[in-house]
């Protein structure tokens, strides 16, 4: 993958809109280690005006399947850097310091999903009665759906912490040994840099598992996006870029999705309290 996507990351199309803007300092700092300076008349510089530096970027657009991506794509130690210890002391306090009032709401984040019933609704007619489970990226594993029924809870996942009672954590090398009826990547995709390749690893593994094995995927639906189904400009409203560098369309994940052999079998739309939204969608592979 090279540093500056050239094409979508979701349908490989390489008609693209390019904007500028800005990687937001919390990011650029944990990830590259760059910090936000001012530029002042003593740096001596006879071509560039005063004034503020901040990690310059490119928002892309694709015009085959709508998705609004961050050109800059993180490395592995990059990736690691940025979630090591996820939303723990140290990323808590120096997100805080930039961002004022997210520790506030980072408590609320990490006290668990109140649309989980919802999605268990949604996804009951395609599992059997005590299904076994994976939750790929699925943290401690509280938010795993399906959980109180799962006759098997495994997680995947690189933040180390500790899971909660009855969940167990698993190496990917392990999963070939494993018949799961439902795996889970829920607010993933939108984080990582090759979605592609995180899938082609996903259906490898439903591969080996049960038949029937559904895969249920979840993103947000951003604000942007929503708009995006009135107004074909949207995107360009698109000025930061924070943790989620993929801001998919339902259209853009349909096409990411059928790269790897996936396909979506019913979609899902869940309002949160918080007024955020939602996009899910159980799939099997082809
Ligand atoms: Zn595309």
């Amino acid at each position: 993958m090279p540093r500056l996507a050239l094409s979508c990351v979701c349908c490989d199309s390489g008609d693209l809109d390019r904007q500028s803007a800005i990687l937001m300092p919390f990011v650029a700092q944990r990830a590259l280690n760059w910090t936000p300076c001012e530029v002042t008349a003593d740096w001596g510089l006879r071509d560039i005006p005063p004034g503020h530096a901040l990690a310059l970027c490119s928002t892309l657009h694709c015009r085959e399947c709508g998705l609004v991506f961050l050109d800059m794509r993180f490395d592995e130690q990059e990736m690691a850097r940025l979630y090591a210890d996820y939303r723990g002391a140290e990323y808590e306090a120096l997100r805080d310091a930039l961002e004022p009032g997210y520790a506030q709401r980072n408590r609320r984040l990490v006290a668990g999903d109140g649309h989980i019933a919802e999605v268990e609704a949604f996804l009951r007619p395609w599992l059997p009665e005590r299904p076994a489970v994976l939750d790929w990226g699925g943290d401690t594993g509280q938010n795993t759906p399906m959980r109180l029924q799962a006759s098997l809870h495994h997680v995947l996942d690189i933040s180390g912490r500790p899971t909660l009672d009855g969940v167990q954590t698993v190496q990917e090398a392990d999963l070939p040994r494993f018949r799961y009826d439902l795996l889970v990547l829920g607010h993933v995709l939108e984080h990582v840099p090759e979605p592609g390749q995180l899938l082609a690893r996903i259906a490898s593994v439903m591969a080996t598992s049960s038949p029937n094995a559904r895969l249920y995927i979840e993103v947000p639906f951003e604000a942007l996006m929503r708009s995006a189904e009135s107004d074909p400009g949207a995107w360009s409203r698109k000025r930061h870029w924070h943790e989620h560098i993929n801001f998919f369309s339902r259209d853009s994940l349909e096409s990411l999705l059928g790269r790897h052999g996936l396909r979506p079998l019913a979609w899902t739309r869940i309002d949160l309290a918080d007024g955020a939204v939602v996009l899910g969608a159980v799939c099997r592979r082809d």
